[in-house]
């Protein structure tokens, strides 16, 4: 399949690798001609533009930081609507507001082209071994279209809802990871102030009720400050705006998801923005110093 990949950073250059290597010939794009070199020597096609890059396409993916790119990737005059052609298959896999995925929708409907919102869990390691977590709103025919693609990316592929809803569980997603990385910084803090080894402690944690992916991946590099990301604080920070956004559209108070949300404002705004989001332990010593 001729596949249009707009994004290929982090996440997005493994992702373009995995697909050429399933077969599929992949043009991508991206401002920076470093990450386009890389696509090249991973089998795909440098293009110069959105517009070149998604013109024979059909199917797009993007894989953009934050709203307002992927808002200019679609609707700018180079961009994937105005250039991609009728019964393009548009698969947004950035992690971005519900409401971007639904305008973006709403917008490609008039164009005939197809897109759905499938942002991913599983990091960077997950995009490297074709092992993400996608969960995917839109209609259920283009989600069924997307799936042998999706499958080159991932192992667990779920269609969530309509338009906006994989950005809504993707939202959920990044609230609970927050929270469980913030009490787990505060249980480090009391085992530790109260004179009790934090790594015997945690090892009783992670086997019992209190157990969670976190403790198992994380205890030990959290307990010997080890802040190599991993996801950056800087990403937390941007998905906890998306998080409170949607509660307010929603309608809903989250009031831990506002603590959560504060918490991680304060590790970026003490410097912490490039380490690894398990550094909000900082934060919490900090309160405690
Ligand atoms: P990144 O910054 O490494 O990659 C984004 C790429 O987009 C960059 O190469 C950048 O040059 C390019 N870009 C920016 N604006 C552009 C434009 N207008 N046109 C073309 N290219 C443009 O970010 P990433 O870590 O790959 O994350 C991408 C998305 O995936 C984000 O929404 C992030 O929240 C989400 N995500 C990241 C991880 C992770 O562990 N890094 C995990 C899950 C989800």
């Amino acid at each position: 399949m001729n596949i249009a990949f707009v994004g290929l950073g982090i996440m997005g250059g493994p992702m373009a690798a995995n697909l050429v290597r399933a077969g599929h010939a992949v043009v991508g794009y991206d401002v920076s001609g470093e990450r386009l070199n890389a696509l090249a020597e991973a089998g795909g096609k440098a293009a110069g533009s959105v517009a070149e890059c998604v013109a024979q396409a059909e199917t797009a993916i993007t894989m953009l930081p934050d709203s307002p790119q992927v808002e200019e990737v679609a609707f700018g005059p180079d961009g994937l609507l105005e250039h991609g052609r009728s019964g393009l298959l548009h698969i947004d896999m950035s992690t971005v507001r519900p409401e971007t995925s639904r305008r973006v929708a709403q917008a490609a409907a008039v164009k005939g082209i197809r897109a759905l919102d499938a942002p991913v869990s599983g990091g960077e390691r997950g995009a490297i071994d074709g092992t993400l977590s996608i969960m995917v709103g839109g209609h259920a025919d283009d989600v069924e279209a997307a799936r042998p693609i999706l499958g080159a990316l991932g192992t667990t592929i779920v269609h969530v809802g309509p338009a906006g809803a994989g950005q809504t569980v993707k939202a959920a997603n990044q609230l609970v990871v927050g929270g469980i990385y913030g009490l787990v910084a505060e249980a480090i803090v009391l085992l530790e102030s109260s004179g009790v080894d934090p790594a015997a402690g945690l090892d009783v944690l992670a086997g019992g009720l209190a157990g969670s992916r976190i403790l198992d991946l994380k205890r030990h590099t959290m307990v010997k400050r080890q802040f190599t990301p991993g996801f950056r604080i800087d990403l937390h920070h941007k998905d906890m705006g998306i998080v409170i956004a949607a509660a307010r559209e929603a309608g809903v108070a989250l009031p831990l998801a506002g603590v959560v949300a504060q918490l991680i404002a304060a590790a970026r705004a003490q410097g912490l923005g490039p380490l690894d989001h398990s550094a909000l332990l900082k934060v919490i010593e900090r309160i405690n110093a």
